[in-house]
């Protein structure tokens, strides 16, 4: 009968684990404000701050922490132009820290101010991300407020420099260097059914193919000189099969390692025999790949297109984010099912993250385990961007209780 006395004890432990789990629920979320939310969201929307001129939003975000009492650092992480924003909130006591990071920069659209209308907020940034920035403010005023922090500290950062192609991440990359990381990451992009434990890292590239002589009608074409479209139609040719011999390589959660074209262009006219034809595309390779092999197997193949071929070709290789893997046995995401469960009443069904984002150089830099999960929300890169406030207050309250179960240790 031991056994049964065992999983009876255990039973009653779970139950009491859960009871108090729901107990700390109700104490965070009757404590935080919707309103407060909805503002800090609409405060830092009516801030334009297309990617690389982020000084103005920061200022504003610092300003709402200055004034609701945290102490506010703004390490430049090298670029100046838009020093960063970051606040700690410590416990006090030996633990974890858990990190809350965001971008505040937008797109390059034309801006659209912010609007709260039928239980959303609307405006640029509004889904892609400033108001899960605001959500995980909310969560940081929460914890301080609750006392509820029974160890371990807070590390809530948020940053310009995140939107490709006018971004490249650099100055989260060096704000992790100088140490503005925690033991663990809550990224509040856009993305709640599921829990992205794996991503393939991402480049994108531009390939000019040329001649040597200027543009010619057809019939004056120079024979010792090649064609370019014919070229740029070859490597069309050759990635194509690459690709098919990549797509071997696929991972069952996210897919494939891939190279794909996105633009061809060469020539003016019909009979005109053109100097140049550009292509554009993207590679994506799986985790375990090392991006600088990626890199050189690329321009080994464009270089010997080049001498197959007879032209001249440069090539422009921009890296994104490299690839991204979620540790599953890491103790941030018991913490976060568990939340999740308090929260929303079920663990999150695993997935892939469908994109590149600021987790994949948390991983890749700092091997921090980062998890990408935010509100409700569409219209990401468009002009019609909107967020559900009952789903920002739902993430303030996953980031808090997440916070309370992960960082006293
Ligand atoms: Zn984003």
């Amino acid at each position: 009968m031991a056994w049964l006395r065992t999983s009876a004890r255990s039973l009653t432990c779970r139950y009491a684990i859960v009871h108090e789990n729901l107990a700390i629920r109700e104490h965070l979320r009757s404590l935080i404000n919707r309103e407060r939310l909805v503002e800090t969201a609409v405060r830092l929307i009516e801030v334009p701050s297309p990617t690389g001129k982020g000084r103005a939003v920061a200022d504003r975000l610092a300003a709402l922490l200055g004034d609701d009492g945290f102490t506010v650092e703004r390490p430049d992480g090298g670029y100046r132009s838009a020093p960063a924003v970051a606040v700690r909130l410590a416990s006090g006591k030996p633990g974890r820290t858990l990190q809350f990071n965001g971008h505040l920069d937008t797109v390059h659209l034309p801006f659209v101010g912010p609007r709260v209308i039928n239980g959303q907020i609307t405006g640029s940034g509004a889904s892609d991300m400033k108001s899960g920035v605001a959500a995980a403010v909310e969560a940081l005023r929460v914890l301080r407020d609750s006392g509820a922090l029974g160890g371990g500290s807070i590390l809530l950062t948020a940053h310009d420099l995140h939107e490709a192609p006018w971004g490249d991440g650099r100055q989260l990359d060096a704000l992790i260097t100088e140490g503005y990381v925690g033991d663990a990451v809550l990224l509040p992009e856009p993305l709640h059914g599921s829990l992205p434990v794996i991503g393939r890292g991402s480049a994108t590239w531009k390939v000019n193919v040329q001649r040597t002589g200027p543009p010619v009608h057809e019939v004056m074409r120079p024979l010792d000189e090649p064609s370019v479209i014919a070229a740029g139609a070859e490597l069309v040719a050759r990635l194509a099969r690459w690709n098919a011999e990549l797509g071997a390589l696929a991972n069952p959660l996210c897919g494939a390692a891939s190279v794909f074209v996105g633009q061809i262009h060469a020539g003016e006219i019909f009979n005109q025999y053109p100097r140049e034809c550009w292509l554009e595309g993207t590679r994506r390779w799986l985790p375990g790949t090392d991006r600088r092999e990626v890199e050189r197997d690329f321009r080994a193949r464009i270089a010997a297109l080049a001498s197959d071929t007879g032209t001249t070709v440069d090539c422009r290789w921009c890296f994104i984010r490299d690839a991204f893997v979620l540790d599953q046995a890491d103790p941030v995401v018991e913490a976060f099912q568990r939340a999740n469960t308090a929260v929303s009443g079920a663990r999150l069904p695993i997935g892939p993250k469908p994109f590149v984002d600021d987790g994949n150089s948390f991983w890749a830099l700092a091997g921090v385990p980062a998890i990408t999960h935010g509100p409700k929300a569409g219209g990401q890169h468009t002009v019609e961007e909107w967020v559900s406030v009952d789903d920002l207050v739902r993430v303030a309250l996953q980031y808090a209780m997440t916070a309370v179960l992960y960082c006293a240790q």
